[in-house]
């Protein structure tokens, strides 16, 4: 129990960080060149915010969240999503009285959802967000949504689609609601037991659900896209000519809703099939109402998320590798009692920008170079009792096993 994690948790380990540092630079850099800053928000908020935010409805805030009473007696919940948490930020300090949009980002955030962990499925795990205040128009849909895609692109992902589709607004979605229901009604028998509560209080999570015998009764259900008023249709033609703009392959899939209730017009998701089913590895889509029922003015907003455990498992999954870093530029050894030398020597390549370090174990020389190779490291300086006479240190190349001998303050420059 101690020394074991809780249950869908993970661990990265030292020696696996790399992998994480190279995507979040990535993901940095795909943000900025679209001009969306990086946001951090507190791990845990006030639990009210996601029942407003989220929706009651939903899976995460019916089953999946982690709330708790704090020593002052408030609830709290650790985030179990984004955005809710972009927003009262967003809120809180006013940010929408900036010249808009405002786009934003958040990297690596830890999110929290007590599901029952499998493969790329987790209680903690991390996403990159993007989110964009204050602008209605679709080409923001479509720039998201190209962002995400040539991120996973130029990690060299290939097998990825891009599925869209439109939810609606408050003013069509009602009536879509009622036809929706009306089918459901008829068969309602083979629906899971969730999807009952659901058919009573959201139709349209049914359309959401992963049960085999749900996703068959919906098969032939209405779809959204028929009953769209004429303001959200334009918004969804005007978001597929953006992207029709560019090379990006997408379709069209009337059955995604996504998990949270806060969505309106765009919705979109990026999935990937693996061995084992298909895998989403970004969701997003618009949320014009949101800021309002957070007690804002209203605003429109659109975002999405991005796991980064399933983006790895997906390069795995691939075979595509992330360039590992050396563990050390040089490895300083040296023998006899030349250790201060050798420290000393180490302090001065690290100040010249250099990856450096010793043994400070007791190893012979023999064992310190053993070490040495072990790390991967290309340069090896001795100071033995000659070099250290001479103020000189022995540099071995350890791949081509050439040897030189330089001053001790050449010695960064000449490894450099
Ligand atoms: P799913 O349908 O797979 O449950 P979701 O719709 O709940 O996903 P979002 O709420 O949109 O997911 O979260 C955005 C992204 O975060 C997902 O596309 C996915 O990459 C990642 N994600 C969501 N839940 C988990 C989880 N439990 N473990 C790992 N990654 C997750
Ligand atoms: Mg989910």
């Amino acid at each position: 129990m101690l020394t074991q994690a809780p249950r869908g948790t993970r661990d990265v380990l030292p020696a696996d960080s790399y992998r994480w540092q190279y995507l979040e630079s990535k993901m940095r850099l795909a943000a900025a060149e679209a001009g969306y800053r990086e946001v951090r928000t507190p791990v845990f908020e006030h639990t009210e915010l996601f029942l407003r935010g989220v929706g009651d409805t939903t899976d995460i805030v019916q089953k999946e969240m982690y709330t708790f009473q704090d020593k002052g007696d408030r609830s709290i919940t650790l985030k179990p999503e984004g955005t809710a948490g972009a927003v009262r930020c967003l809120l809180e300090h006013n940010l929408y009285a900036d010249a808009l949009p405002c786009k934003m980002y958040y990297l690596n955030a830890p999110v929290f959802r007590y599901e029952a962990p499998q493969a790329g499925r987790l209680r903690e795990h991390h996403q990159f967000g993007l989110e964009c205040f204050g602008a209605q128009d679709a080409s923001v849909d479509a720039e998201l949504i190209l962002l995400a895609y040539n991120l996973l692109r130029s990690l060299g992902v290939s097998n990825l689609s891009v599925n869209i589709n439109s939810i609606g607004c408050p003013n069509c979605r009602p009536k879509y609601h009622a036809a929706l229901k009306a089918y459901l009604a008829d068969r309602l028998d083979t629906l899971c037991g969730d999807c009952r509560n659901r058919f009573e209080r959201n139709p349209l999570r049914v359309l959401d659900c992963k049960v085999p015998t749900c996703k068959a009764a919906v098969a032939d259900a209405p779809s959204m896209l028929d009953y769209l008023c004429d303001d959200c249709r334009a918004h969804f033609a005007k978001l597929q000519a953006c992207l029709g703009q560019t090379e990006i392959p997408f379709r069209i899939d009337p059955r995604i809703v996504r998990g949270l209730d806060y969505y309106t017009k765009t919705v979109f998701e990026l999935i990937t099939t693996t061995k084992d089913g298909s895998l989403t590895v970004c969701g997003g889509g618009r949320y014009d109402n949101l800021v309002e029922q957070l007690g804002g003015d209203p605003l429109p907003a659109v975002g999405f998320g991005m796991g980064l455990e399933r983006v790895l498992m997906l390069l795995d999954g691939e075979g595509i590798e992330i360039p590992r870093p050396a563990l050390y530029d040089v490895f300083v050894t040296y023998m006899g009692d030349n250790a201060l030398k050798a420290f000393s020597l180490v302090q001065r390549l690290r100040l010249a920008g250099l990856k450096a370090d010793m043994d400070h174990c007791g190893r012979s020389l023999k064992a310190q170079f053993k070490y040495a190779g072990k790390t991967g490291v290309r340069w090896v300086a001795t100071i033995g009792d000659e070099e250290a006479a001479a103020g000189k240190v022995k540099l071995k190349n350890m791949e081509t096993r050439e040897e030189c001998l330089v001053p001790v303050a050449e010695a960064a420059a000449a490894v450099k």
